[in-house]
């Protein structure tokens, strides 16, 4: 296709907005899928995603279109995925486009994530095409939410379009104003081919399917590739376009967008925001902007059956095949056996992956709370990385850093007090506020990143009746006033309670955990304590007294197969119970203390 009549645009859309249903209007009105085989949310295709709602892999969609020139057009749709955890996988999508459609909800406006992959696409010099959608609602408000788009990206109110995905009207003008408003590609037909990697899935059937963007040069079938930042070389094996089945084609030039299917085997030789180019004749110079992924957030995954273990570790290697931010290693816990160490990009990740194992997998999982990565220096220079709370150094500490988050907050302008206490209240540091419209408000704050990991979100929509919405980046680390505490039942240390909080929180995270720990413990035959404790210090204890009575002493004499019965159960709940020393733990007491309500 000559580069002049392909447009490649992608749509940023908050979560429900619209965009999926956006794309199915598309793909009916371009004829490419006809409508008896329409079906809601066609190019989501996993099934978590579906469920969800929520795009975790971006997708390329071809579409033929003869636009109101009668000229005929290639549009190519990107997807991006729509949550903070995956910005990288965004900030790669759009580079592989010239345009964007703003897409924002005319009932509710835009929301913070919205807004954070909008400066993204200005910050790339997208083109930007202001939509409101669902403009059937009765809800709708057009003219207030087209004044606050037109004020944000500088624009007049009237150059936003008005579309309802769910009915089609508009639809059509708009892929009109994206061919007028988006330029088409431009790249060097003549240059060594250069082609940028966007996405990167693992299928079953056709093992790692690799969506590129070409830039420079044409790439072909039967020719060596070469990935870029590794200098791998891979066989070509089919090259092809979406549309939105798969079809073969025989090459791709500047602009255009496709599949490549080589000998790669998992998506970690392929990965995304890599240059792939010729392996005879390779480019010069990588595309800007490839960077490794990197894991934020670690948590300990338990099988709950110590014998699942072999089948969580197989799981967790299937599904690296398919996710290369995934990262996992074999540790051991006193408390709850063996496990891995998994490293996530960030909560939702987290959560997706434990979600897929549960359910892919018919595992049962116990996770440790999450924590982020800290560096910590000793005193005599030596630096360590800490992923788990348990192997925090012990000794002489110079300083502890860690990492720190750019976060946008969008809401009403009446929870701006709730919001800031909120912030306060988790370290965090006011960086500016602007007015959207007379009536919402757009925060921007510095935050550790270990103070959102955990509730934030919930403490935030819960202060905010769930109007305000959040977005983060990643923003270097600092130093902070860090210590580790550690619980103890009996003396002896319980490795999946430990935690690295600030020191003006270790009182409350002992106090709370000892606690809970009390209340869920059940009595022993000798008096339990349970302590906090930060190094040699105790800050929290607690006692679970001693049972006077054997359990046999409830039945008073005479009934023996209720005796006999009683001891059953007895031993039955002992093989759910976790020795910790000589404490008898049950599972059940790890899994409540762990999970966050
Ligand atoms: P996504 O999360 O951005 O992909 O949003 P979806 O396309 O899944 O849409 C979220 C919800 O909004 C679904 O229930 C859609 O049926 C509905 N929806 C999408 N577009 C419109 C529209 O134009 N009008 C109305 N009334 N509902 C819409
Ligand atoms: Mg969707």
């Amino acid at each position: 296709t000559d580069p002049a009549l392909i447009r490649n645009f992608c749509i940023i859309a908050h979560i429900d907005h619209g965009k999926s249903t956006l794309a199915d209007r598309m793909l009916q009105l371009t004829g490419v899928v006809e409508d008896r085989q329409m079906r809601a949310q066609y190019l989501d295709r996993m099934d978590i995603e579906r469920e969800r709602g929520i795009t975790i892999k971006s997708q390329a969609v071809r579409l033929p279109f003869t636009a109101a020139d009668d000229v005929s057009y290639v549009l190519n749709l990107i997807d991006t995925p729509g949550h903070v955890d995956f910005s990288y996988e965004v900030s790669r999508s759009l580079a592989a486009c010239e345009g964007a459609v703003l897409l924002v909800d005319a009932a509710q406006g835009i929301e913070a994530q919205t807004l954070a992959n909008l400066y993204m696409a200005l910050e790339n010099d997208l083109a930007i095409i202001p939509v409101l959608n669902k403009i059937d609602l009765p809800a709708a408000q057009p003219e207030k939410y087209a004044a606050e788009l037109a004020g944000i990206i500088g624009c007049d109110p009237s150059d936003v379009l008005r579309v309802s995905a769910k009915t089609g009207v508009g639809v059509e003008d708009l892929l009109n104003e994206i061919v007028a408003k988006i330029p088409p590609p431009v790249g060097d037909a003549d240059a060594p081919a250069r082609a940028m990697i966007f996405d990167s899935v693992y299928d079953t059937y056709r093992g790692v399917v690799t969506y590129v963007r070409v830039v420079d040069g044409r790439l072909g079938t039967r020719e060596r590739i070469q990935m870029m930042s590794s200098r791998a070389t891979h066989e070509m094996l089919e090259i092809g376009v979406s549309s939105p089945e798969p079809t073969k084609v025989d090459s791709l030039g500047v602009g255009e967008v496709g599949y490549l299917i080589t000998g790669v085997k998992d998506v970690r030789q392929s990965r995304v925001g890599d240059t792939v180019t010729s392996a005879a004749k390779p480019a010069a110079d990588i595309l800007s902007g490839y960077r490794d992924p990197k894991p934020m957030v670690f948590s300990g995954l338990y099988p709950i059956e110590g014998t699942d273990y072999p089948v969580l570790r197989d799981a967790l290697e299937k599904l690296q095949l398919n996710d290369a931010a995934l990262v996992f290693e074999p540790e051991t816990s006193a408390a709850l056996g063996f496990g891995f160490r998994c490293g996530f990009l960030g909560l939702l990740h987290l959560e997706i992956t434990r979600d897929r194992l549960e359910r892919e997998f018919n595992l049962d999982l116990i996770s440790t709370a999450p924590n982020v990565v800290y560096q910590v220096r000793m005193e005599d220079g030596v630096e360590h990385t800490v992923t788990n709370p348990s192997e925090f150094p012990e000794g002489k500490i110079a300083e502890v850093r860690e990492p720190v988050v750019r976060a946008t907050l969008l809401s009403p302008s009446d929870y701006v007090g709730q919001i800031m206490e909120l912030c306060q209240g988790r370290r965090g540091s006011l960086q500016g506020m602007d007015y959207l419209s007379e009536d919402r408000v757009e925060m921007r704050y510095t935050l550790p990143l270990a103070e959102i990991v955990f509730d934030f979100f919930d403490q935030l929509k819960s202060r905010t009746k769930g109007y305000a919405s959040l977005d983060y980046e990643p923003s270097g680390e600092q130093v902070a006033d860090l210590v580790k505490v550690d619980i103890l039942l009996q003396g002896e240390m319980v490795d999946a309670f430990s935690a690295i909080v600030h020191k003006e929180n270790a009182y409350s995270y002992g106090l709370e955990m000892t606690k809970k720990l009390r209340e869920l413990i059940p009595r022993q035959q000798f008096e339990v304590p349970i302590q906090a404790a930060v190094g040699a210090r105790v800050i929290a204890r607690e006692n679970i007294r001693a049972i006077r009575k054997d359990v046999l002493s409830k039945c008073y004499g005479g009934d023996i197969s209720r005796k006999r019965k009683l001891l059953e159960k007895q031993k039955e709940g002992k093989k759910r119970m976790k020795m910790v020393g000589r404490v008898e733990v049950p599972q059940e007491a790890f899994i409540s203390a762990l999970s966050t309500e």
